[in-house]
């Protein structure tokens, strides 16, 4: 099993635990712009999630556990989001060293693979309205506060903000990916659901981790 006071399962837990709180929110997001089932979608995920992963395979390290976390992901979360979010963990697993204690920046370059995986899967860039627009700023962001010196927890704390303003900036873009690029520009005043959604889970991320 993965013990209660491992920082990654924290993470995971703090993730999950954000995005149930979030259900209603992201409900009423998606059904503004997209059909409504991102908070049913995510919720599922995390609860599937909060279940499992005392059983996830703690001994064998990052790797694994983000394997199991991908797995549960694609088992539990449907729509366009559960394939992405399985990509995002498996690439982020494929990323971390297998055999020795992961160190920040190799963290920083797992989540950077992770968010390359969603854009080559999706095929969205910054700017199209998904939630690349919160993945990809926070992403870059981590890695060159990183590389600059900053302290590791003040370097998440800025990956949050650069998820915020990116999804932030998705209010004023017409979508030109999923569901949201039908309405056209009646999505135009809402952020994009699925970057919201990247911010809160980060966020809860960084709390976890720095407390
Ligand atoms: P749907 O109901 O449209 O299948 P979800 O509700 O699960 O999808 O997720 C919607 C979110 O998925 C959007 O808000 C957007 O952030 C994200 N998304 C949609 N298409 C793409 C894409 N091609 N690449 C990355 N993210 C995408
Ligand atoms: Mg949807
Ligand atoms: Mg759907």
């Amino acid at each position: 099993g993965l013990d209660a006071g491992d920082p990654l399962r924290r993470g995971l837990e703090a993730a999950a635990a954000r995005l149930l709180q979030a259900e209603q929110e992201l409900t009423d997001l998606d059904r503004e712009v997209g059909d409504g089932d991102l908070g049913t979608s995510l919720s599922r995920g995390a609860r599937a999630l909060l279940e499992e992963v005392a059983d996830y395979p703690g001994q064998a390290g990052p790797a694994a556990v983000l394997r199991a976390a991908s797995a549960t992901v694609r088992r539990s979360v449907g729509g366009t989001s559960g394939p992405l979010y399985a990509v995002m963990l498996m690439r982020a697993a494929a990323a971390v060293p297998e055999d020795r204690p992961v160190g920040a920046a190799e963290w920083a370059a797992a989540f950077s693979a992770a968010v390359d995986g969603v854009q080559e899967i999706g095929g969205a860039a910054p700017g199209d309205r998904t939630m690349v627009d919160a993945l990809r700023p926070a992403a870059d962001a981590l890695a060159a506060d990183l590389a600059s010196g900053l302290d590791p927890w003040k370097a998440l704390q800025c990956a949050v903000t650069a998820a915020r303003e990116g999804t932030q900036a998705t209010a004023d873009v017409q979508a030109k990916l999923g569901r949201s690029s039908y309405l056209g520009a009646r999505a135009v005043g809402h952020p994009d659901p699925g970057a919201h959604a990247v911010t809160l889970w980060l966020a809860a991320v960084a709390d976890a981790l720095g407390a």
